[in-house]
């Protein structure tokens, strides 16, 4: 029976999702994007190009695609990114060509953006669904930055002040939720994921039909 019910599940939906996520540096986005992935099928996240340098242990084509400024400005002139912006200094961006081939793979997808890119990716893509994680408190943004030892002082100083600034843009998604407790927030995130592959205008009609007939 679970078998069948899967077996229904994959072929009444057709369209892929594509999930926005975006969170001030330090609010658990990552993790709870990797926790995602690890536990639900048929999601992927789309890898982004960075002029960033890699942090330690971050792996090329995995984590980013780390190229040159150089590079990144030729990919912009060639229309290359679904968005693009530039985040604590550093260059990002969402790669079209790798968006739609997740996309005619039949995958979900999630993109790891900031909320520049989140508001361009609005006004040319409208079926995304946009999920903002907040912390807690700041205080508690700023105990996990300095937790994770990957940055300076100077830069978490940099990270807290543009925490504020995105934080006052989460009116512009769809989906809050507040990462206290891991757990919680990964059901939450889970359940949004769940929702948006039950919704109407995701299933396969002409299969539906069938039902019927
Ligand atoms: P980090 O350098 O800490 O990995 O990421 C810094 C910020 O850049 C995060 O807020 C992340 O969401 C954002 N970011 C990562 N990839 C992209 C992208 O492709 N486009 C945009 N606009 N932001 C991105």
């Amino acid at each position: 029976m679970a078998a069948a019910n899967a077996e229904i599940k994959r072929t009444i939906q057709r369209r892929g999702n594509l999930f926005v996520i975006s969170a001030p540096s330090g609010a658990g986005k990552t993790t709870l994007c990797r926790k995602l992935l690890n536990k639900m099928s048929d999601i992927k996240m789309s890898v982004s190009y960075t002029t960033r340098e890699p942090r330690r242990g971050e792996i090329h084509d995995e984590d980013y695609t780390f190229v040159t400024r150089e590079t990144f400005k030729k990919m912009i002139d060639k229309g290359e990114f679904a968005e693009w912006a530039m985040v604590h200094g550093n260059l990002y961006g969402t790669s079209i060509k790798r968006v739609k081939e997740l996309n005619s793979k039949g995958y979900d997808i999630i993109l790891d953006i900031d909320i520049h890119g989140a508001i361009q990716l609005k006004k040319s893509y409208k079926g995304a669904v946009y999920i903002f994680i907040l912390p807690p408190t700041m205080e508690a943004l700023q105990k996990r930055l300095i937790h994770r030892k990957t940055d300076s002082e100077e830069i978490i100083t940099k990270r807290l002040d543009n925490a504020k600034a995105e934080i006052s843009e989460y009116k512009n998604y769809d989906y809050i939720i507040v990462n206290d407790r891991i757990d919680t927030a990964y059901k939450e995130l889970e359940s949004i994921v769940l929702s948006a592959r039950l919704k109407t205008e995701c299933a396969d009609h002409e299969w539906i039909k069938k039902i019927i007939n």
